[in-house]
C-alpha cells in the first residue's frame, strides 16, 4: 500500500512543533506494516541545503505562475519528495513567517503549491510511484484534498486530512481564488468558500475522504463551539468520517538509554542517574540547587498553552520550595511576563528564549515535572516525552493531555497506574490545587517514585497508532470503485 503523506515540516529536516514529529516519526512506524509512505513537503532554502543526492522526478513549469522542480530523496530513512520553487521557498525566515515574526503574505500561495503538487503527484507525474491514499496534514496541505476532488484525471484517490491544530485553518481572501487553478465550482460551500472567503483546513474537511486529529478527547471537543473555532458545524455534518488517532513519539530519538543530548543516560530502575541531569540542568539555567521539585516548561509562548497561568503561579512555585525552567518563545507579552517573575526570583526562576531541541531533551531528562496547563491541546507530544523521561506531567484535563495521562487519584495511586497529575477546570485555581498536589506527592518518595515508574512503562510508541492508520487507509482503498 503506497501513502503520500503531505506535511510543511518534517523532523528533523524543520520543525516549529509537534507536526513535524509527527510527520517524521509515521512513516517509520507504518514501513513494518508494509505500508510504503513518501513525504511531500517544500523545499525550504535550509531543508534543501541538507539533502543529499536528489533525484529529479519532473519539471513544473507554471506552478501557480512560478517555475518548480520536483525531487525525490531519502533523508533519515525517510522517502521525501521536495518542491524545489525558490520563489516560494527561498526565504531567511521561518517556513511561516519572516524574520520579524510576520506572515509571508504568500502563504496561500505557497501552501496551495504544496497541495497542488500533492494531487499532481497522485495523478502520476512520477512515472516510479503513484498513491493509494494522499494524507494531508494541517492547513497547510488542507487543499490537497480539493484539488484531488476537482482534478480532471480519475478515478480520484482517496484522501484524509489530519487536524494537528484547528486553530490555524489558513483562510484568506476570496481575491485569491482564479490564481488557485481549480474550477469555478470549487467556489462552493461544497469546496473551498468559507463566508465568502476562502478556507484551507475548510476545503480540506469538506472534500477529504476521512477526517482524523490526534486524540479522541480531542475529536470530541471540536464538536463544540468552544473548541471547534467555527469548524465544528461542519466538523458535526462529516462527524461518521471522523476519528481520533493519538500521537505516539520516535522512541529511538526519545530515548533516556540512549539519548545523547543528556548528561547521564538511565532506564527506569536507575532513576538515580537523573540526578546527573538534574545538576546539568540547574547549571543551564542558572538556578541554585535544593532539594525541592523543578517544573519545566518546553513550549510556544501563547494563551493555547496557558503561559499567562503558569506566569501567574510563579511565586507560587517558588513559594513552595520549587524552580522553574523555562524554554520557549512566542507571544513577547508573556515572554516580558516570564522575564518579571524570572527578575523577582533569581536562581528560582531560568529562563533560555528561542528554540534549542537538545536543551528541550536535557529539560525532560533533568527536571522532575513537565508543566502543561494547555487551555485545549489537540495532543501534545512534551507530556509524552516526560512519560517516557520519568518527568511526572502535570496537565490539564484536555485534549490529548486527557487522554495520555493517568491522574494520580487515590484509586490510581493504590493502584499504582497514575502517571502524572490533571487538573481541570483549567485556569488559576485548577493549577493552584494541581501543584499543592504536585508538592505534596513529590514530598513522598515512594509515592513520587511510584508515579515516575508507572509513567517510564506507558505506551508511548507509535504501534498502535500507526496500525489504526493502516486501517484507516485500507478501508478507504476498499472505497475506491472498480471500474
Ligand atoms: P505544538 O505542536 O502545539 O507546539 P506539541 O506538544 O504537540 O505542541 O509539540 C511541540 C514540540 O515542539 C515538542 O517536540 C517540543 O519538545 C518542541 N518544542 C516546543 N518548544 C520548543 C523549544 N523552544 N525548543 C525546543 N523544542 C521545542
Amino acid at each position: 500500500m503506497k501513502v503520500l503523506s503531505v506535511a510543511s515540516e518534517v523532523f528533523p529536516l524543520i520543525k516549529t512543533g509537534g507536526l513535524a514529529d509527527v510527520a517524521g516519526a509515521l512513516p517509520l512506524a507504518l514501513a513494518p506494516l508494509g505500508i510504503d509512505m513518501r513525504t511531500l513537503m517544500p523545499g525550504y532554502t535550509s531543508v534543501l541545503a541538507k539533502l543529499g543526492t536528489t533525484r529529479t522526478v519532473c519539471d513544473i513549469p507554471d506552478l501557480l505562475g512560478h517555475p518548480a522542480t520536483l525531487l525525490f530523496t531519502e533523508h533519515a530513512g525517510l522517502p521525501l519528495y521536495v518542491i524545489d520553487c525558490p520563489d516560494f521557498y527561498d526565504r531567511d525566515g521561518g517556513p511561516y513567517v519572516d524574520e520579524t515574526g510576520k506572515d509571508y503574505i504568500d502563504n496561500w500561495q505557497r501552501f496551495a503549491a504544496l497541495s497542488r503538487v500533492a494531487s499532481d503527484i497522485a495523478n502520476g507525474v512520477d512515472p516510479d510511484w503513484a498513491p493509494d491514499v494522499v494524507h494531508g496534514h494541517d492547513w497547510q496541505a488542507g487543499l490537497a484534498p480539493v484539488y484531488l476532488k476537482y482534478s480532471e484525471v480519475g478515478p480520484h484517490t482517496p484522501s484524509v486530512i489530519t487536524i494537528h491544530n484547528i486553530a490555524f485553518q489558513g483562510q484568506f481572501s476570496a481575491q485569491i481564488f482564479p490564481a488557485l487553478g481549480l474550477p469555478i465550482d470549487a467556489y462552493h460551500v461544497d469546496g473551498v468558500e468559507y463566508y465568502s472567503n476562502i478556507g484551507y483546513l475548510k476545503g480540506g474537511l469538506r472534500t477529504a475522504w476521512a477526517l482524523t486529529t490526534v486524540s479522541p478527547t480531542y475529536a470530541e471537543e471540536i464538536l463544540e463551539p468552544q473548541f471547534g473555532m467555527g469548524l465544528e458545524g461542519l466538523i458535526g455534518e462529516r462527524v461518521t468520517d471522523l476519528v481520533g488517532i493519538v500521537n505516539g513519539i520516535d522512541d529511538d530519538v526519545w530515548n533516556p538509554e540512549t539519548d545523547k543530548h543528556i548528561a547521564a543516560n538511565y532506564n527506569g530502575v536507575n532513576l538515580k542517574k537523573r540526578r546527573e541531569n538534574r545538576a546539568a540542568l540547574v547549571r543551564r539555567f542558572g538556578l541554585i540547587a535544593n532539594d525541592g521539585p523543578i517544573f519545566c516548561v518546553v513550549s510556544r509562548l501563547t494563551w493555547q498553552k496557558g503561559i499567562d497561568l503558569i506566569i501567574e503561579a510563579a511565586d507560587e512555585i517558588v513559594a513552595h520550595g520549587g524552580k522553574l525552567a523555562i524554554l520557549g518563545s512566542g507571544d513577547p507579552v508573556l515572554e516580558e511576563g516570564i522575564r518579571a517573575a524570572a527578575a523577582r526570583h533569581p536562581g528560582s526562576i531560568g529562563i533560555v528564549f528561542g528554540y534549542d531541541e537538545p536543551l528541550s531533551h536535557l529539560m525532560q531528562a533533568g527536571s522532575d515535572v513537565i508543566l502543561i496547563p494547555s487551555r485545549f491541546e489537540p495532543c501534545g507530544l512534551t507530556q509524552l516525552y516526560g512519560l517516557r523521561y520519568g518527568c511526572v506531567p502535570v496537565v490539564g484535563k484536555t485534549g490529548g493531555l486527557a487522554d495520555t495521562i493517568i491522574d494520580a487519584n487515590g484509586a490510581a495511586l493504590t493502584a499504582r497506574v497514575a502517571t502524572g497529575v490533571q487538573f481541570s477546570p483549567i485556569d488559576r485555581h485548577g493549577l493552584s490545587q494541581a501543584l499543592r498536589r504536585t508538592f505534596r506527592l513529590f514530598e513522598d518518595d515512594a509515592a513520587w517514585n511510584a508515579l515516575q515508574k508507572a509513567a517510564m512503562k506507558s505506551d508511548v510508541s507509535w504501534q498502535t497508532s500507526a496500525s489504526q492508520y493502516a486501517n484507516l487507509y485500507k478501508t478507504l482503498i476498499s472505497r475506491v470503485a472498480v471500474p
